[in-house]
């Protein structure tokens, strides 16, 4: 058992990176706290083992943020029930996000993928508990209503701050990548981080998927805060997409 299950990690004077330090590498998803004048922003908030809300709340001291998620995987909107405000793309159903597992040979075929996926995965994915009487089987995924849907094009505000939305289909549906104007920071959910991007789950697309990241192509962001993985720059975002872009076009 660990008393902290949560690891924060100021990115700059307004961005806080919330990880899940005990989960294994494939599940351990980076959750984005910006603080804004008017109001807070968490975008994506973790599996749902802890209370992702009362960490930011209690232990930050914050005020609660609007949850955005990125789409409707377990390790992105696990939290997502614990906020009065949740915020999601229109094709994404995190209504109904069917069966979370943190036994990994499940979890595998639950998300669509592979025998070699399923071979290499541990039985748990966990590596502590967050409370004495916790157990990994007890686990669920727990539906969320969205609050407000977001639209391709469509701006948050934050008093100080202004997020553009943007749709990228691809590894889900209704997954979406945010733009900070001020700073030019993306937030890209699943869309691109370091490592293998899935689009052979199910809700894949990889057309969709091909045209989101020649769309990330066009941006120049300052930094990218990826969902997955470290921070990288605008030169490595282009260097990830044009593999992405060129591993499809040689099959
Ligand atoms: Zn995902």
């Amino acid at each position: 058992m660990v008393e902290d299950w949560f690891r924060a990690t100021d990115i700059d004077e307004v961005v806080t990176l919330i990880e899940e330090p005990h989960v294994h590498p494939f599940l351990c998803a980076n959750s984005w706290l910006i603080r804004g004048a008017r109001r807070n922003l968490l975008f994506d908030c973790g599996l749902g083992v802890a209370s992702m809300r009362a960490f930011v709340v209690e232990h930050l001291g914050l005020a609660e943020p609007v949850a955005v998620l990125s789409h409707g995987h377990l390790d992105h909107m696990g939290s997502a029930h614990e906020f009065s405000q949740v915020w999601a793309h229109p094709a994404e159903q995190p209504w109904r996000p069917g069966q979370g597992s943190l036994v990994g040979t499940e979890l595998m075929r639950i998300l669509g993928m592979d025998d070699a996926a399923v071979a290499s995965m541990p039985e748990i994915m966990v590596t502590a508990a967050p409370a004495a009487d916790w157990l990994v089987k007890d686990y669920e995924l727990r539906p969320v209503t969205p609050t407000r849907s977001l639209s391709d094009g469509e701006r948050i505000d934050l008093g100080d701050l202004t997020l553009d939305v943007l749709h990228l289909p691809g590894h889900t549906p209704g997954s979406i990548a945010l733009m900070v104007q001020e700073t030019r920071m993306l937030l890209t959910g699943d869309v691109l981080y370091e490592g293998t991007l899935l689009d052979q789950l199910h809700g894949s697309n990889i057309p969709q998927y091909l045209e989101s990241m020649s769309r990330l192509g066009e941006l120049e962001p300052s930094l990218v805060l990826p969902g997955h993985g470290p921070v990288f720059d605008a030169e490595r975002m282009a260097a990830l997409a044009g593999r992405y872009l060129s591993s499809k076009a040689l099959r």
